[in-house]
């Protein structure tokens, strides 16, 4: 291997210590930060990410409410405790993990968050801000992705910058990171006729397909930041990314690894959008 591993977790550790000594300054002055999270149904998926979270809330001094109901749970019933949530001034982030059980419209659910308290940043105007480059309330993953980038020192503006998957919540969002951020974006996807003509032009490649392999050794600038979303099951049950990661780290010049790569910074950064809500509220109040 000849690329260096970019360490998703002490990347995280150093910012989670940051967030931990800024909560501890709101709760002094009487604006304990908190975050609601919503679970509905049983996706066993769901339920280790929401763990997660919810872990990650304790070891740095945020509150967090879990919040579970059943797969029958209906959606005016889910409105009704976003609306409660919306009013609870001791709530300052409010996360619906998805998958929702498909009775459930997502969109609908993310729209009746209360901006102020849109951490996951996926709703319509958080989209807006970003792309018009208003500040607000980024998504936690491409942002956490951002943060992996810049850890390796190597300069985004002026550098290629190749996303793949173009969903509302990793693709299109990292792009316009990537952009303001002065990099020259191109963007992929499953119609894209040959991913390798466009990868092998990249500075950095960010992969997010939810396909293993999607980029091999063959389709990579030597030297190249190489970023993997994907999480995805081998047929043993272990965990890997988008990324062919053994042939792909001896031509790349950075790589995250998964696990322990965009995992940790994703949950991260809903730490910091959580945090960032409460200053706000702090200032407002
Ligand atoms: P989506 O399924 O919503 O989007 C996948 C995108 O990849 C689509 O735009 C699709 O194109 C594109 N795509 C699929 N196959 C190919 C291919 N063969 N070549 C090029 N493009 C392709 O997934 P998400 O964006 O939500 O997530 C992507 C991956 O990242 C998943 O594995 C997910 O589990 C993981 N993830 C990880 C997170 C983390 O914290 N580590 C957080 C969020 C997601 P098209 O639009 O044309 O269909």
């Amino acid at each position: 291997m000849s690329a260096q591993l970019i360490d998703g977790n002490a990347l995280s550790s150093h910012w989670r210590a940051d967030i931990a000594a800024r909560a501890a300054e709101l709760c002094a002055q009487g604006h304990a930060p908190g975050l609601a999270v919503i679970v509905v149904g049983d996706d066993p998926a769901s339920a280790v990410y929401v763990r997660n979270k919810v872990r990650a809330c304790e070891a740095t001094g945020i509150r967090s409410v879990l919040e579970r109901y059943p797969d029958t749970f209906t959606q005016a019933e889910l409105l009704v405790r976003i609306a409660a949530l919306n009013a609870d001034p001791s709530v300052h982030g409010i996360l619906v993990q998805m998958p929702l059980p498909r009775h459930i419209d997502p969109h609908k659910v993310i729209e009746a968050i209360s901006q102020r308290k849109d951490v996951d940043g996926y709703s319509v105007q958080s989209a807006g801000e970003l792309m018009t480059g208003l500040p607000g309330l980024r998504p936690c993953t491409p942002w956490g992705c951002m943060k992996l980038i810049e850890s390796t020192g190597q300069p985004i503006a002026g550098r290629h910058a190749v996303v793949i998957g173009r969903s509302n919540t990793v693709g299109k969002p990292m792009a316009l990171l990537l952009l303001q951020a002065n990099a020259s974006v191109t963007i992929c996807h499953s119609g894209t006729p040959d991913l390798g003509l466009h990868a092998r032009q990249a500075d950095i490649v960010v992969v997010a397909t939810g396909r293993r392999n999607t980029l091999r050794a063959d389709m990579v600038k030597p030297g190249a930041v190489v970023i993997d979303v994907g999480i995805n099951r081998r047929e043993d049950g272990s965990l890997c990314g988008d990324v062919d990661f053994p042939s792909v780290s001896a031509v790349a010049g950075w790589i995250t690894p998964v696990p322990g790569g965009v995992g940790p910074m994703t949950i991260t950064m809903l730490l910091a959008n959580t945090l960032q809500a409460a200053q706000q509220y702090a200032l407002s109040a």
